[in-house]
């Protein structure tokens, strides 16, 4: 462990990896892995004994001993014969579960289940990807490296998105496929022009952003209209000598789409920083490193590859408790709250006569849940 000074920021170092890269990495693993050997053990299971004895050896016991462990240990002890019931691939397969099961893990999950279906289920887990490779596609070459990429959520200290990426990828490509609520706000006030034509989101405002990692500011700077964020933070890093604090320092800036992950010096599972919309801020995690296997997807097309997203879990409208909000109201006559929310149905019929004249008086913002 090297040496730190103390302070909260520098306390994470205690529990990540030391500064490395993905080509420090990879040298290590290719130093460490016998490929040769790894490829005569998956074509030969005579080896997979000889495997043991290697194994009882380091464990210093005996074959007998890591043949049982085998067994005992093994994933298929956790199955059980009621499983063979049900098929899990089903969608709905908590329907069929006994409802006088006294499992109480049974219930709940019956329970709840059945809750969230009738406000619409959202999977959190993309679909698996299914290739097909023609002898066209570029694919990954055996021992590259897979990063992993956790984004969290802005407010909730959950993972919000999780990319698994290739060295060689720019940072931009991940910036562009995390999506986050606060791009969507549309700002304003807009009661006496609900249709909200040619009004422009959040993200259509502005799309500056940056990755911060390691002193680093990688600023995405495609779009020339973009701010730099990263300027009045290093300038008030700079000012009366703030970077001798430990934890800050004499910060550096570059572009985003000049970088890859192969450029990146970082930490495993040190919190970095995703910044956009001015303050909002998603901590950002290197959280796994390892060499490519059979069952990754292996066409290079196929990355950055979502492996996690968490969809918003959106609130419904204040009257039809059916649809979406879509509207928040304030000082409006026509509600029993302030604010309140609507779908766009229930906020037209409410607040417009048929030919769209106001019935009331009030203030209308288009809603978007930062769930
Ligand atoms: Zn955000
Ligand atoms: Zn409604």
């Amino acid at each position: 462990m090297e040496a730190y000074k103390y302070c909260p920021v520098n306390e994470a170092y205690l529990f990540t990896s030391p500064l490395m890269n993905i080509d420090i990495f990879k040298e290590q693993c290719v130093l460490n892995i016998d490929f040769e050997d790894m490829e005569v053990r998956r074509n030969d299971k005579s080896q997979w004994q000889i495997d043991k004895e290697k194994l009882a050896e380091t464990l210093k016991t005996d074959l007998q001993t890591v043949l049982e462990l085998e067994e005992v240990c093994s994933i298929d002890n956790l199955k059980c014969d009621y499983e063979d019931q049900f098929d899990f691939n089903q969608r709905h397969v908590f329907k069929d579960f006994p409802d006088d099961n006294k499992l109480q893990t049974v219930k709940q999950v019956k329970m709840g289940k059945t809750k969230v279906e009738e406000l619409a289920y959202v999977p959190t887990f993309p679909e698996p990807v299914i290739e097909e490779i023609s002898e066209e596609d570029e694919l990954v070459s055996s021992g590259e490296v897979l990063l992993t990429v956790s984004i969290f959520h802005p407010e909730k200290r959950k993972v919000h998105m999780e990319f698994k990426v290739l060295p060689d990828q720019k940072l931009t490509e991940v910036r562009d496929l995390i999506t986050c609520q606060s791009d969507k706000v549309i700002f304003g006030e807009f009661s006496s022009n609900p249709s909200l034509e040619g009004v422009k989101t959040a993200k259509e405002i502005s799309d500056a952003s940056f990755f911060f990692v390691e002193q680093c500011f990688y600023n995405d700077t495609r779009n020339p209209l973009n701010r730099d964020y990263s300027r009045i933070i290093k300038e008030w890093a700079k000012e009366s000598e703030r970077y001798t604090v430990p934890g800050l320092g004499l910060f550096d800036s570059t572009n985003m789409q000049d970088k890859t992950f192969r450029d990146l010096n970082f930490r495993l599972g040190y919190p970095y920083l995703f910044c956009h919309q001015g303050n909002c801020e998603h901590l950002m995690v290197f959280n796994d490193m390892r060499l490519i296997s059979e069952d990754d997807p292996q066409k290079v097309e196929s990355y950055p590859l979502k492996t996690l997203v968490l969809l918003p879990r959106h609130k419904r409208c204040s009257i039809c408790n059916i649809h979406l909000i879509k509207w928040m109201t304030k000082n409006d006559e026509m509600a029993f709250e302030d604010p309140s929310f609507f779908c766009d149905k229930c906020f037209r019929y409410l607040h417009y006569t048929k030919d769209g004249k106001k019935l009331a008086s009030f203030q209308a913002f288009p809603y978007v849940s930062t769930d």
